[in-house]
């Protein structure tokens, strides 16, 4: 087939397929709105649950408006790669060597993300605004996204440099060397972003002395879970959601609480969400994601050789690579999107076991549910999303189901 047409294809099939699954939602949103439904009863009030509904489908609506727009900034890059505009700039870029090969590949990347910005403005001060999430102001919200672009303008030009350059010094050979130097970019990124990239964005101060921190400490103590201190960060500086993580790996691992979480969750519910994040430590999650993420690392440089050989670019070399490069980095994502269902049910899969950890960590499920519960009420989660859309995009289970298999996994033991 005609690669042209295939490409086109891959694009339509992933954008068509994305607007079916938030139809079918809204939908099936739609045919259950007229009262709680039983599963629900005992976690969401009547007005509790017609709430989430709407945000839920404000949500939906603009994801549609984002996939609309993805949509037509890809079909505009393969416009200009059909009508000969592409390959008149790749040549252009050529001579100006690897500098002006890798802009050749950034600069396409870079528009398509600002044409998300409107609906991302549209998100924050509409659609957040409106169900009493929003606490950016429009000041703050264009200096994160100038930051934002600045970061990814400047590490993304160093990294496609490097590879471009590595392959012109090493040939045929240079996709292993190319592998070897993305990961070793990875994990520092890794190590480095919550020390030197997340305080440009936030504040983090330590938790103070008191019952919360003498609880969680006592916890990572119990759990064997060596901590380099415990951060509160100042997540209500943009928004009301709440939220918990951990950084860095053995003894420089750090523990973030968002000062949300910190409000709305007593000390006892607090330490149960921590000890949900410890889990995925201790059940090794943290690493066979890196393994995972240096795997599709591996895939991607190996596809990029394999692409520039059988480019048709005159030419060939560094910039048949360049034109390889900015193919997979801009359609990539829509072939990928087919394994999907596979990443988000092992992600899921996860999600569960981490959730039996903190249950034994705490000495019963209560602890956790509560504060599940409390994080989805107050968060307004899509309290039905149909199966389809789960399987798709969710990386954790329904919170409903969670609660479940938590309680249930009491009960048994009972
Ligand atoms: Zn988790």
């Amino acid at each position: 087939m005609n690669l042209a047409l295939a490409c086109l294809l891959l694009v339509l099939a992933q954008h068509g397929f994305e607007a079916l699954l938030l139809f079918i939602q809204n939908r099936h949103q739609e045919r259950l709105s007229a009262r709680v439904p039983a599963h629900l009863q005992g976690l969401l009030s009547e007005e509790g649950y017609a709430r989430a509904l709407s945000y839920a489908k404000d949500k939906n609506l603009l994801a549609l408006a984002s996939q609309g727009i993805s949509l037509l900034g890809l079909l505009a890059l393969l416009a200009l790669a059909w009508d000969g505009h592409l390959a008149l700039w790749l040549a252009l870029a050529a001579g100006h060597g690897l500098a002006g090969l890798a802009l050749f590949v950034l600069l396409p990347l870079l528009a398509l993300s600002l044409l998300e910005w409107p609906l991302d403005y549209a998100r924050q001060f509409g659609v957040e605004q409106r169900h009493g999430f929003n606490k950016s102001r429009p000041g703050l919200w264009v200096a994160d996204k100038l930051k934002g672009l600045a970061l990814a303008a400047g590490l993304g030009f160093l990294v496609l440099w490097a590879l471009l350059g590595l392959a012109q010094a090493l040939g045929q050979a240079w996709w292993l060397w190319g592998f070897g130097f993305l990961a070793l970019v990875q994990v520092f990124l890794m190590l480095a972003w919550p020390r030197f990239i997340m305080p440009l964005f936030n504040r983090f101060s330590p938790l103070p002395e008191g019952p919360l921190k003498a609880q969680l400490l006592a916890l990572a103590g119990r759990t064997g879970f060596g901590v380099a201190g415990l951060f509160v960060m100042d997540g209500s500086k943009r928004s009301s959601h709440a939220n918990a993580f951990f950084t860095g790996f053995g003894r420089l691992r750090r523990i973030v609480l968002f000062d949300t979480l910190v409000d709305q969750l007593s000390p006892e519910q607090t330490a149960a969400v921590l000890a949900h994040e410890i889990g995925h430590s201790k059940r090794g999650h943290t690493l066979q994601g890196l393994a995972l993420a240096l795997a599709s690392t591996l895939g991607l440089t190996y596809a990029a050789h394999w692409l520039s050989l059988r480019s048709a670019w005159p030419g060939s070399g560094q910039a048949g690579l360049a034109w390889a490069l900015l193919a997979l980095l801009a359609l990539g994502p829509s072939l990928l999107f087919w394994l999907s269902p596979l990443s988000a049910a092992l992600s899921r899969r996860w999600e569960y076991q981490a959730d039996a950890f903190a249950r034994q960590a705490c000495a019963g499920a209560e602890p956790l549910c509560q504060a599940l519960a409390s994080l989805h009420k107050n968060s307004l989660g899509n309290p039905v999303p149909h199966p389809l859309l789960v399987a798709f995009h969710y990386s954790h289970p329904p919170v409903p189901e969670r609660l479940r298999a938590l309680r249930s996994a009491d009960q048994a033991k009972v």
